[in-house]
């Protein structure tokens, strides 16, 4: 449902016409070559559009105006192969609503040893030109990403990648709309915030439904949609036996296929990208939506539970970030603990709600009482998640600012079949280590529930954070108590100025 190759970056070189004809024209050849060349990387999820250089500042101020009033260009590389006097960046920079990439590279890779001459030196001089552009970004204190090397290494593409990620996700924000069924959990503070500023600062913005909204379109789901769900619930998991066609329980699968169906049409009819609900509200419903909460994360909507509306933005920005990587992107909530000397580790799941996206095979369907809510049982996806690199990520509002917080942990593969835990799991190792990692999550204020993921890195949503303008905390192999409370304290002065 996210197709990044249909977003474009827009590709602009600046120069000026000290040079002569000759020498512009060859920026541009240069220029064009680049981006196309990026255009054509399999490894950039996005398209890259050359835009012919700008040398004055009427056209630079032109193109600014251009990049804000397009409604696919999702971001701005700027790259200076010559002198670009930053002077003339002012007034376009100043409008400029979108987010930047300054790329520092330069056309020739090495120094022609034998051949290099005045020519070749006025042509390629980014080392320096980057610089007077640099200047000015950072002169007028703009957000912006710097990434150094030369165009055709891959790890050069690699972060211009990560970066027009981020802005996709920034881009799918901006306008959004999700929809919270009933309130915040009674008396929770992390879950809550700011909904106003929220929507200034973001773009987004949330909206509650009366449960019973929801509850009337369900209602109206046909059989027939119902019988066809339910077979593709038969295709893709393992059904327990009481859920199957003969089983005792096979009506409480009925239910959640059409609860599933009625809440893929709420949100279709409704041009929404992700939803809360609250076990404490769910009159009518026949039980708390577990593989319909499921599916639609599967399915790249936003969700969280309780009435967390920023974990569901967040979680939605994740999964346009990954969209085609491999790996997946979940809800998640820091559960239970395990304190064995040496080997401590967490425990993250939900009461249900586990995205299917980061399964490691196929999931089974299973049916199990919720003890909580009141309702009849929930349906529900239970699988394990696979050993690798991941990160949690949080969002909270600190009043006078949001904070987005990243641990970068280290999920593990599960040795024990925990026969009687009827949810979907994951095993991690928070790094630096157990005690650091959590202590700094605690001091930092990170929420309970988090967006885990398998296929971004601390570096996505820090170049989030940027676009963002908010704070960003990362805790990770070379996180220390000490210096983190410092930055804390540090960043408390910071957003007060
Ligand atoms: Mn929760």
């Amino acid at each position: 449902m996210i197709d990044l190759k249909q977003l474009e970056v827009w590709f602009i070189t600046g120069s000026q016409h000290l040079y002569g004809e000759e020498t512009l024209k060859k920026v541009a050849e240069h220029s064009q070559a680049i981006a196309k060349s990026l255009n054509d990387e399999k490894e950039i999820s996005v398209s890259v559009i050359f835009k012919p250089i700008v040398t004055t500042p009427e056209e630079i101020l032109s193109v600014c105006k251009e990049v804000n009033a397009s409604e696919n260009c999702i971001g701005v590389i700027t790259w200076m192969h010559t002198f670009s006097p930053a002077k003339m960046w002012i007034n376009g920079l100043k409008i400029l609503q979108k987010p930047l990439l300054h790329l520092h590279t330069q056309f020739n890779r090495d120094i022609p040893w034998n051949d290099i001459d005045m020519d070749f030196m006025n042509l390629n001089q980014s080392a320096h030109g980057d610089r007077e552009f640099g200047f000015m970004v950072s002169r007028l204190r703009m957000n912006r990403k710097v990434v150094v090397g030369y165009w055709k290494e891959e790890s050069t593409i690699l972060q211009i990648d990560v970066w027009a990620r981020a802005a996709a996700a920034w881009h799918d924000w901006q306008g959004a709309k999700f929809v919270r069924f009933g309130d915040n959990m009674r008396y929770v503070a992390v879950t809550d915030g700011d909904k106003v500023e929220a929507e200034y600062k973001f773009g987004f913005s949330v909206n509650t439904h009366g449960i019973g909204d929801l509850v009337k379109v369900i209602n109206d789901i046909s059989d027939a949609d119902v019988d066809t769900l339910i077979e593709e619930y038969e295709n893709a998991y393992t059904l327990s036996a009481s859920l199957q066609k003969k089983g005792k329980q096979h009506q409480s699968l009925k239910d959640a296929a059409r609860i599933e169906l009625g809440l893929k049409i709420f949100l279709e009819d409704g041009n929404y990208k992700g939803f809360t609900d609250t076990f404490e509200d769910l009159h009518g419903m026949m039980q708390l939506p577990g593989i319909a909460a499921q599916r639609m994360m599967q399915a790249g909507y936003g969700f969280a539970g309780e009435g967390d509306w920023k974990t569901v933005a967040l979680v939605r920005a994740m999964k346009v970030m990954g969209s085609g990587l491999q790996g997946g992107n979940s809800f998640m909530e820091d559960y239970t603990y395990h304190f064995e000397p040496n080997n401590e580790m967490v425990l993250g799941a939900h009461m249900l709600e586990i995205c299917s996206s980061i399964a490691d095979g196929k999931p089974s369907c299973e049916i199990h009482p919720l003890g909580i809510g009141g309702k009849a049982d929930p349906v529900r996806l239970v699988f394990n998640v696979a050993e690798g690199e991941a990160i949690n990520a949080s969002v909270i509002d600190m009043g006078n600012r949001f904070r987005l917080l990243v641990n970068e942990v280290h999920a593990i593969k599960p040795k024990h079949e925990l026969p009687k835990l009827p949810v979907a799991r994951v095993l991690w190792k928070p790094m630096p280590d157990m005690k650091t990692g959590c202590a700094a999550w605690i001091y930092a204020g990170g929420a309970h529930h988090t967006c885990f993921s398998q296929n971004l890195t601390a570096e996505h949503l820090e170049d989030f954070a940027s676009m963002a303008n908010i704070e960003f905390v990362l805790i990770n192999e070379h996180t220390n108590l000490h210096q983190l409370k410092n930055e804390l304290r540090w960043n408390e002065v910071y957003y007060r100025v």
